[in-house]
């Protein structure tokens, strides 16, 4: 049932997706609704029908990615970020490995449903653990 659930959900994600135009100082370019895919647009790509070109590459860019793939735009954080999790927690006081497993249980009630968050947060659980015994960090 669970799993029936999250399929449909994820199918949800997908149909909402959408590919949206973001301009800012930054950034200029396709980007997409649900994640951090993106599409630059050339510097200098004045000629109207180059940006057309661009405008159709753009949009069948857009229909190939997964959003599974990049970075969720909703806030999910991402590997970085739970390294980062859990070196505050060390820097806190806690011991490593006691903050991987506090670290853990946290995730595990923030992505109850997303077992590919999960697995990959466990993941880097182990990792970090690995370079503390390796002398790493
Ligand atoms: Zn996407």
């Amino acid at each position: 049932m669970d799993n029936r659930s999250a399929d449909q959900r994820s199918l949800e994600a997908k149909t909402a997706r959408q590919i949206l135009w973001s301009s800012d100082r930054r950034f200029q370019g396709w980007t997409c609704s649900q994640c951090e895919w993106n599409y630059p647009l050339p510097t200098l790509l004045t000629d109207p029908e180059a940006r057309t070109a661009y405008d159709r590459l753009a949009a069948a860019r857009f229909r190939e990615h997964k959003c599974a793939d990049h970075l969720s735009r909703l806030g999910s954080p991402d590997a970085e970020d739970f390294t980062a999790r859990i070196r505050k927690l060390v820097a806190q006081g806690f011991k490593p490995k006691d903050a991987v497993d506090l670290f853990l249980q946290e995730i595990a009630l923030e992505y109850r449903n997303q077992p590919k968050t999960l697995a990959q947060a466990k993941a880097d659980g182990e990792d970090f653990l690995r370079r503390v015994r390796a002398g790493l960090i």
